[in-house]
């Protein structure tokens, strides 16, 4: 079984998307379009494992498409370009909810995202662990525009977190880059929570502010969505994700 399903992986992984389908996703998820020629291959491969190896389900009335779960899984993806990537073992279910406040039982945090059970919230709630939650309003806005926010990073950071046993801020590393780790997100994150007691401008917002956890959730949205800007003002912390998801936005197009 788990050979089959080694081959079937790689198979998938070896298939790249179809024109159509390819259109679909840099039209609704322009920065998969700007993933270099040398990663395009990998990234497609990917987006196809997780097409087919997750569970995708509309929820509160919400009619699932394919282009949606494309523009979800192509995103998704962008977190799983490393060699010995693992695809989110932990996760099984993709939850689509229509927009924010149909959503029962979950909470909404100032930006209009979805919050996923974080770990203050998980005790009795451990049906959520594998289940990743997304409000579609949410996330057809933000894969459209570079603006900071991209709920569906943000969600796949936490589970990348997760991964770990504990959402403290830290997945699973290389034993090579703990130590830097530990080191360049301790500071940003204090650095982040002074800067926004002064009234300082800052990249990340409030939310990063409330624990290491959303703080790293947020690192992987503005290390996909502002680079740039990332490199210069916090270089260790990008340097040490750049290091971590084998990529460097930086030097991408668009
Ligand atoms: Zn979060």
């Amino acid at each position: 079984m788990v050979f089959w399903r080694g081959r079937r992986r790689k198979k998938l992984l070896q298939t790249p998307l179809d024109d159509a389908m390819r259109a679909e996703l840099h039209r609704a998820a322009p920065l998969c379009a700007s993933v270099p020629g040398n990663l395009r291959a990998r990234h497609e491969g990917t987006t196809r494992v997780l097409l087919a190896g997750k569970h995708f389900e509309g929820a509160g009335g919400l009619e699932l498409t394919d282009a949606m779960k494309l523009a979800i899984a192509g995103q998704a993806a962008l977190l799983q370009l490393r060699e010995g990537a693992d695809y989110y073992p932990d996760l099984d279910t993709i939850l689509v909810y229509p927009d924010a406040f149909v959503v029962p039982n979950v909470e909404v945090d100032p930006g209009g995202h979805v919050v996923h059970e974080g770990p203050d919230e998980r005790a009795g709630e451990s049906w959520q662990r594998g289940v990743v939650v997304i409000s579609w309003q949410d996330a057809r806005r933000e894969s459209r525009r570079r603006d900071g926010y991209n709920v569906i990073l943000h969600e796949f950071a936490h589970q990348l977190d997760d991964q770990s046993g504990e959402a403290d801020g830290t997945p699973l590393l290389p034993h090579d880059l703990t130590g830097r780790w530990a080191e360049s997100f301790q500071a940003a994150f204090e650095r982040h929570q002074r800067d926004l007691r002064r009234g300082r401008h800052v990249l990340y917002d409030e939310n990063a502010a409330e624990s290491p956890t959303e703080f790293f959730a947020t690192t992987i949205e503005l290390f996909f969505e502002y680079p740039g800007d990332m490199k210069r003002e916090f270089a260790d912390v990008y340097a040490v994700v750049a290091a971590y998801l084998e990529i460097d936005p930086a030097t991408w197009s668009g």
